[in-house]
């Protein structure tokens, strides 16, 4: 999501963009096939190559030595070497020369904290939804670190929600369960906003 949201920006900024993706098209893993479609429609006329079913393999510095200037060479310099050509290979044997990589690969929750601390880990700290306490009496988990029902939670409004459920369960009023909703998810991808 951050991907096609950074990549349509840059490109759009004038910038060429390749972007690889492990899915086979943008936003496979949110908006329906359909929606991905007019996005690449959408990006058409811009720097934009997306490669999808893709895995990155190796980030290797090339040796531009033999190959650039030493007026490039000096100004590569003074910029702290930032520009230095990079090439990315994937599994399937496909390589790019690159100036720069921005790497937008999701997040995977560490567990070692929790599980040191006795918690319940199934993709997140495990609570309940009536609740949001965990199987330790007297901690309680909300936001991005908890799952329900095995499922991480994400994003911000569900948070507001969780907040009215834990604290009626710390302080002892009547219980405010927490109802799991999909949440609407607002790609800013600028060419053509979705809701997914
Ligand atoms: C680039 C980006 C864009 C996003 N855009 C949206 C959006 O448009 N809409 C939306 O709904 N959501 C969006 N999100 C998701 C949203 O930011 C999260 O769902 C939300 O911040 C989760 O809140 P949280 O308090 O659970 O976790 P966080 O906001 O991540 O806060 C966790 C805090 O815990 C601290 N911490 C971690 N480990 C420890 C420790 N061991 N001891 C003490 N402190 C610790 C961290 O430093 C951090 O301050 C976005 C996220 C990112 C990264």
């Amino acid at each position: 999501m951050i991907g096609s949201e950074l990549a349509n920006d840059l490109a759009l900024a004038g910038h060429s963009v390749t972007l690889l993706d492990v899915a086979s098209r943008p936003l496979e893993a949110c908006v329906a096939e359909e929606q991905s479609r007019q996005l690449l429609q959408a990006w058409a006329g811009l720097p934009i190559e997306f490669f999808g079913g893709v895995q990155v393999a190796t980030v290797t510095k090339v040796d531009q030595s033999k190959t650039v200037s030493m007026i490039d060479e000096e100004v590569g310099a003074q910029r702290g070497g930032h520009n230095a050509l990079k090439q990315i290979t994937t599994h399937c044997g496909k390589a790019w020369a690159v100036n720069h990589i921005v790497l937008a690969a999701g997040l995977q929750t560490p567990s070692r904290l929790a599980r040191s601390a006795g918690l319940v880990w199934k993709s997140g700290i495990d609570v309940q939804p009536g609740t949001l306490s965990t199987r330790i009496d007297g901690i309680h988990a909300l936001g991005d670190c908890v799952a329900i029902n095995g499922r991480a939670s994400r994003y911000i409004e569900p948070i507001g929600r969780q907040v009215r459920t834990l604290v009626a369960s710390i302080l002892g009023l009547p219980a405010v369960p927490y109802e799991e909703t999909r949440v609407p998810v607002r790609v800013k991808t600028s060419s053509l906003p979705l809701t997914a």
